[in-house]
């Protein structure tokens, strides 16, 4: 059970009233029709501690004294009416204080806290004391709510304008507290290019347990109105989406949703809340995997959903409190710490991906380059559209090259960009979504090439994330040249006259067999035209003698440099 929460404004708490089965209870700041009884009469049971006496935040059980026959009040109350997650003030609709670099900032986590420290204490503590049997105080137990985990909820919510935020143990922790709102037979509509796990979580879970995803182009809102019917309670979208960056229009997303009497839950960790804030353009949940820019750092794993009305934050609040899986107050206090530096990690990142964005879009082994904030990388009207409901492109980028060997050299050959899965840490990272982020979706259903790789642009210099990648691209093209096995050595062309295009890289002058050879225009910068063989995927994967020359080959290349 939980009670009441401690940290927000006392300004935003109300004083107790009476339920019908005899608890006195602090009314539910959430609902403005929770009635206000005036204060409350001194409970003999609080041992005539002022503070626990005239804090709102208490819940007073009925006593013999108050009531009459102590035991039947006592046992004979409803449980379920006590409320499920600690109060606090709601953040819909709540005007703006200062701006968010400022505001995240600036927040006090602990404003009740007699010492005022400017670091919120880790709450290091499963359970916490109460003042009487029949006075519960505004934590029990953490499971259900602990004051490090408040702190860190409130300024989400804030963040994102929710009504109420939740912390999750970890991105799919949020996710799957979201979809435990649905019952059998209720259908959930699903971007086609979602997260991997999130994938796996409605084809392989969900689906065994009675409800249906059904996954669309959400881009096309006429394709979610295709599908969409009465059965439908879930319509998630995560935009831009992760790694082909599509842009889903959250606001006609949101009124299709809501016609079914359906939610709409936007998936937001490649933006966070610094670059868009889905609940004022119409959404009715965010889900963030805040183990990435949330908490910025790759030393946590956590998530959020962020409510917008207090019915979803009373029933996410049970899945949460029944469940258990609710984010550790150090994990808590991480994020809390993490988030301080949200607003200037963003625009640093931002910034260098932009650069990266177009030095990609520039080089000549690079066929096509997704990042949400430059216009050349999208359909028609789908950047503007961005721009309409965001704040930024972010950090995220990636790109094809039409080859997936030569992709996965310049994901061996970086140095600063490491390999890794996950996004918006302070250190950047490479990875191939085909093989790792994304590789639980069947190869079948995924609509992702397999050449894409995805950037997640960090904190170090651009200048030297830029060479990098420059030299692992140069050094990948020099990889085949000098030890490519088949379908022939690699050679520099000095003709002038460009064979014709049969590869998906219109970069890649083609002229061997199936796209398994490659001209590329002046890749060494000295005019002439080097040869690329990019062997189709069919010859690269799983091949187990040509995967054993392959790494033969690159020990002895990394031995030689
Ligand atoms: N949503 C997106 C867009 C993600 O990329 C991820 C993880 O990579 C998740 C959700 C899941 O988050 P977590 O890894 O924190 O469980």
């Amino acid at each position: 059970m939980t009670s009441n929460g401690p940290v927000s404004s006392p300004a935003g708490l109300q004083p107790a009233s009476t339920t019908s089965s005899g608890v006195k209870m602090t009314p539910d700041p959430h609902n403005p029709k929770s009635p206000n009884l005036g204060p409350r009469s001194p409970s003999p049971h609080s041992h005539g501690d002022p503070n626990v006496e005239n804090d709102p935040r208490y819940i007073t059980f009925p006593t013999a004294a108050d009531e009459g026959d102590e035991e039947e009040h006592l046992l004979g109350f409803d449980y379920n009416q006590l409320p499920t997650y600690p109060v606090r003030p709601s953040f819909k609709d709540k005007p703006e204080e200062a701006n968010m670099d400022t505001h995240i900032v600036a927040f006090d986590p602990c404003k009740l806290d007699p010492y005022h420290p400017t670091s919120m204490p880790i709450y290091q503590t499963a359970t916490f004391q109460q003042p009487s049997i029949e006075r519960f105080g505004p934590y029990d137990y953490t499971r259900s709510g602990n004051p490090t985990r408040t702190a860190v909820e409130e300024l989400v919510a804030s963040l994102e304008s929710a009504h109420a935020a939740f912390a999750f143990n970890s991105g799919m922790a949020a996710m799957t507290a979201m979809t435990r709102l649905c019952d059998i037979g209720d259908e959930i509509i699903c971007s086609d290019d979602i997260y991997g796990g999130a994938h796996r979580l409605l084809t392989r879970i969900c689906a065994k347990q009675g409800i249906a995803t059904r996954f669309v182009d959400t881009t096309d809102v006429d394709e979610i109105a295709r599908v969409i019917s009465s059965k439908t309670k879930i319509v998630y979208i995560e935009t831009p989406s992760n790694p082909l960056m599509r842009i889903s229009d959250v606001r006609r997303c949101a009124d299709l949703a809501h016609k079914y009497k359906a939610w709409l839950v936007v998936d937001s960790t490649m933006m966070s809340p610094y670059l868009m804030n889905p609940i004022k353009l119409g959404a009715d949940v965010i889900i963030h995997s805040a183990t990435k820019f949330l908490a910025g750092h790759s030393d946590t794993m956590a998530g959020f959903v962020c409510c917008s009305s207090e019915d979803l934050a009373r029933q996410i609040a049970f899945v949460q409190n029944a469940e258990g899986s609710a984010l550790s107050p150090f994990d808590c206090w991480l994020t809390l710490r993490g988030l301080k530096t949200l607003a200037i990690r963003h625009d640093r990142m931002q910034q260098t991906a932009s650069e990266i964005a177009e030095f990609l879009a520039k080089h000549p082994l690079v066929s096509k380059v997704h990042y949400a904030g430059h216009p050349k990388d999208h359909p028609e009207g789908a950047f503007e559209l961005h721009k309409s409901q965001s704040r930024g492109g972010g950090s995220v980028i990636s790109f094809e090259t039409g080859s997936v060997r030569y992709s996965r050299k310049i994901c061996d050959f970086c140095k600063i960009f490491k390999i890794s899965v996950s996004f918006g840490s302070c250190n950047s990272l490479i990875e191939m979504p085909c093989v790792l982020s994304h590789a639980s979706i069947p190869k079948d259903m995924r609509g992702i090439p397999e050449d894409i790789v995805r950037l997640s642009v960090g904190l170090e210099n651009a200048s030297d994330l830029l060479a990098d990648l420059s030299t692992a691209m140069k050094r990948a093209l020099e990889f085949f040249q000098r030890h490519s096995a088949r379908p022939s050595p690699a050679h520099v062309d000095n003709t002038d006259t460009p064979s014709p295009s049969t590869s998906s890289n219109p970069k890649l002058m083609v002229n061997g067999v199936n796209g398994t050879n490659g001209h590329i225009n002046d890749i060494n910068g000295n005019g002439k035209r080097a040869l690329l063989p990019c062997a189709a995927d069919s010859e690269v994967r799983g091949e187990g003698e040509r995967e054993r020359e392959e790494g033969a080959a690159e020990k002895r290349l990394r031995t030689e440099a």
